[in-house]
């Protein structure tokens, strides 16, 4: 039988995803604090429920798309969702978290009697809309494979990373590289530029030589070699600064509680948090060139600028 879904948080990921899941033949029952959220969502076919826990208390399974691991754990445990839900209900967390949060959740989903994966996305919202997202689950393999036929509906892959908070592990590590490779990328022009390099010269040689990666060659932080890139669109998202500064604050969290003393991850957690602060707070995560260039230019010639 198709499994019921209740469905809360219905944002920028939330709504198009619960929409995907109901134009594959699903019942969604849905739920956010914010009424215009609410009203959207109902115009693509979810149920608005009365509460989160009146939605869960409905359903064989329990998305959540939240902004952290605060609202995640105070839904589960405080609001009631985890009491409401039908005893072995599957509870998916998609909300990128931190992997504390994320091993609190499935322990708390267990202590309930129920069963729990977390699937955190990458794909932003146009994955969402196009259903092309990628999940990092982790979790059991029963819960993942349970989940798996899901999953496809809202995305194009699932990867099962490994047991609980794996799938946030993933996330994190995956996006400290890129955040780490984008400031690496941005600086590399900076000095180019200084040096009386062309952007394009830079780019053919780099991206077909060993600086090459995703930042340099499909998100390219400089408008031109690379068309689509956010740079030809006066850095319009894209993958938003803010998000990029929150993910790298939960990889630098992650870093510290393991005990790691990283050079890297830590010092692009700070630029991108200074970064989407100020002029990057509506801009893509590639207009951090900018703050780079402006902290090159104001360093005297012949020093070392960060
Ligand atoms: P969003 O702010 O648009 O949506 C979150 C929604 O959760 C809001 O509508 C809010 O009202 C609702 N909410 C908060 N607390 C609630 C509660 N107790 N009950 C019901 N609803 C509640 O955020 P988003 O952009 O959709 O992101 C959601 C998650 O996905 C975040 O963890 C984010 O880091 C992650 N993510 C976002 C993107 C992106 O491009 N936007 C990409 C990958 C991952």
């Amino acid at each position: 039988m198709t499994p019921v879904i209740a469905f809360v948080g219905l944002g920028h990921m939330g709504g198009p995803m619960a929409a995907n899941l109901v134009s594959a033949g699903h019942r969604v029952l849905g739920f956010d604090l914010v009424r215009e959220v609410l009203t959207t969502a109902s115009t693509t076919g979810v149920e608005v429920a009365e509460s989160a826990a009146a939605a869960a208390a409905e359903a064989d399974v329990v998305i959540t798309m939240l902004p952290t691991g605060r609202h995640v754990l105070a839904l589960y445990r405080d609001q009631g969702l985890l009491a409401a839900a039908k005893p072995g209900t599957l509870f998916i967390d998609c909300s990128t978290i931190d992997v504390a949060d994320a091993r609190a959740a499935h322990e708390a989903a267990a202590d309930a009697g129920h069963r729990a994966l977390d699937a955190p996305v990458s794909g932003g919202v146009v994955g969402a809309e196009a259903a092309t997202l990628t999940f990092m689950a982790g979790g059991g393999e029963a819960e993942f494979a349970w989940a798996e036929p899901l999953l496809a509906v809202m995305g194009r892959r699932a990867v099962h990373c490994g047991g609980a908070g794996a799938g946030q592990a993933a996330k994190i590590c995956n996006n400290m590289i890129l955040g780490i490779s984008m400031i690496a990328v941005s600086e590399a022009f900076v000095l180019g530029e200084r040096l009386g390099l062309s952007h394009q010269a830079l780019y053919d040689v780099a991206s077909t030589a060993s600086g090459q990666c995703w930042a340099l060659t499909t998100n390219c932080p400089v408008p031109g070699p690379v068309p689509a890139s956010p740079a030809n669109r006066d850095y319009r998202p894209g993958f938003a600064a803010p998000l990029m500064a929150k993910d790298l604050g939960l990889a630098a969290d992650a870093l510290r509680t393991a005990g790691i003393d990283a050079g890297l991850g830590p010092r692009a957690a700070e630029l991108y948090a200074a970064f989407a602060a100020g002029d990057g707070a509506t801009q893509d995560f590639s207009g951090i060139v900018h703050a780079l260039r402006d902290t090159a230019a104001d360093a005297p010639k012949g020093t070392t600028t960060a």
